[in-house]
């Protein structure tokens, strides 16, 4: 049988290195993972209790229909149950609607270093990722975007994929360029801007704007969220999309009839109510942060101030040389090949104890003094 060039080619998503693979290849005990950006606190003691209510019923099908979590998610943000759809994650929602608007040969948009599961589901579906080039703070460079867009559009292009805060820089884009921006391409009916905010909860740059805020005024903006991060569910797959009606009903066409399980529908209700816990997620992210700063600068090591929970350090030494190092001493950075950074690692925030092994690590792979 004949395989596309595109998915011969296609190198998969790598995740960060698990923590149990960890401690056997190391013969290690104790190992932190600050590799994947999740949620540092555990599962909340609520969503446990919505766990264990479903579990009684997982011989049913879930609702295919998601209604109660559509119900409570509208309630949430503000919008209307027909503006929303679940996905298996956000990954699985950036996957539908590439398939959606995307013929083989077409083109989505994005910048250099954005989140790469754009880039991989694209080329699954044989379809062309152009990267806007990323300025030199490391920010998404709406200036080339728009020129890009004004000076190279055709009907193939489909659409602009904008992480924001992105993922694994940490920057984000001011709300004046995104209003301006939308201003000039927010009405167009041959695009689609798709907002990616899976790190929203966390932002506390002021001039951070809220793509829901969009929704109702330009068709063409879509949005989308997960409940993987400041609501501590990544391993239960629950992102959403806010969206206008006539998008959701075409994706609702495409979609598997049961993406999001019942236990995934149940604790994500659970989580969404819990607004302590990401309450207390946002005091220990900007905590961590604010740790790995000072310890950074100790240490000499340059960084991007981040809008996420990781922070972007540039390396003294060569990336994966410092991240096996690291390894040695149990604990798992992200190194980013993929993204095309050889010296850059990507280190997520965790607990008060796991950031000082962390920086301890660091200080001693580095021989560099705290
Ligand atoms: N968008 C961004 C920017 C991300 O960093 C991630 C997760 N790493 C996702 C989307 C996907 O998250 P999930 O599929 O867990 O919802």
């Amino acid at each position: 049988m004949k395989i596309s060039e595109e998915i011969k080619k296609l190198v998969p998503y790598q995740p960060g290195k698990p923590i149990e693979e960890t401690k056997r290849e190391y013969g290690l005990t104790d190992v932190v993972k600050l590799a994947s950006n999740e949620n540092p606190l555990g599962p909340s003691p609520k969503v446990l209790e919505a766990i264990q209510r479903a579990a009684l019923e997982v011989h049913r099908y879930p609702d295919g229909a998601a209604y109660e979590l559509k119900k409570v998610c509208a309630d949430h943000f503000g919008v209307t149950e027909k503006q929303l759809l679940f996905g298996n994650g956000s990954n699985e929602l950036i996957d539908l609607l590439i398939r959606l608007y995307c013929l083989p040969g077409d083109k989505i948009i994005t910048s250099q270093a954005a989140f790469i599961a754009y880039k991989i589901c694209a080329q699954a579906a044989r379809v062309e990722t152009i990267e806007v080039p990323l300025r030199s703070d490391f920010v998404f460079d709406f200036e080339k975007l728009t020129e890009r867009i004004q000076n190279d559009w055709s009907e193939s292009h489909k659409l602009i994929f904008i992480p924001n805060p992105n993922n694994p820089t940490g920057t984000y884009v001011g709300q004046s360029e995104v209003k301006k921006f939308l201003d000039q391409f927010g009405s167009r009916d041959d695009m689609m801007i798709v907002f990616d905010e899976a790190y929203s909860e966390y932002v506390t740059a002021e001039d951070h704007p809220n793509a829901l805020d969009f929704i109702g005024e330009y068709q063409n903006v879509i949005v989308l969220r997960t409940l993987s991060k400041a609501y501590g569910l990544a391993a239960l797959r629950v992102g959403i999309m806010f969206a206008s009606e006539e998008v959701i009903d075409l994706l609702d066409r495409i979609r598997m009839p049961f993406n999001v399980n019942s236990l995934a529908q149940e604790a994500a209700i659970a989580a969404l109510k819990d607004i302590e816990y990401v309450q207390k997620s946002r005091e220990v992210n900007s905590e961590g942060l604010r740790y790995f700063y000072d310890s950074l600068n100790q240490l000499q090591i340059s960084y991007v101030p981040s809008q996420g929970n990781f922070v972007l350090f540039e390396s003294p030494l060569e990336a994966g040389e410092l991240v096996e190092k690291m390894l040695k001493k149990g604990v798992i950075l992200r190194p980013l090949k993929g993204y095309g950074f050889d010296k850059h690692v990507r280190m997520s925030v965790g607990l008060a104890d796991e950031n000082q092994k962390a920086i301890s690590a660091l200080s001693e792979v580095l021989g560099r003094s705290l």
